[in-house]
């Protein structure tokens, strides 16, 4: 009996997790949005002034800040899909390259892992 991992009480509680995790990435999307509106606006009212605009760095770097962030979430929210895919497809809990069992101890840490902790060890 090697079908599944873990028990449909485990796999049912997971699941739960990564829906929350991944309403939680995409509120703090949308709130981002919101934020990177603000930011671009604030730079087109600056464009006029723009070299002699003593915020126009500080404006920058707070850009990148946020795009870095932004990016961050988005790649969260891709982790979260492809774990619930392989929630759907009966695979989520096995090893992506050797496919061994991934411990419960070490989803529980980190839901979205798609490899066990030997492989993740090795590859990268
Ligand atoms: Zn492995």
């Amino acid at each position: 009996m090697t079908a599944t991992t873990m028990t449909p009480a485990q796999l049912t509680r997971f699941e739960a997790r990564l829906r929350a995790e991944r309403a939680d990435a995409q509120e703090r999307l949308a709130e981002f949005d919101d934020a990177m509106t603000a930011v671009r606006l604030a730079r087109t009212d600056a464009t006029a002034d723009d070299e002699h605009d003593p915020e126009g760095p500080t404006m920058t770097q707070e850009w990148s800040q946020r795009s870095a962030v932004l990016a961050d979430v988005r790649a969260e929210l891709a982790d979260v899909d492809r774990a619930l895919a392989r929630i759907a497809d009966g695979t989520y809990g096995f090893c992506a390259n050797c496919g061994k069992r991934i411990t419960v101890a070490r989803l529980d840490a980190r839901p979205t892992a798609e490899l066990c902790i030997d492989c993740a060890r090795h590859v990268r």
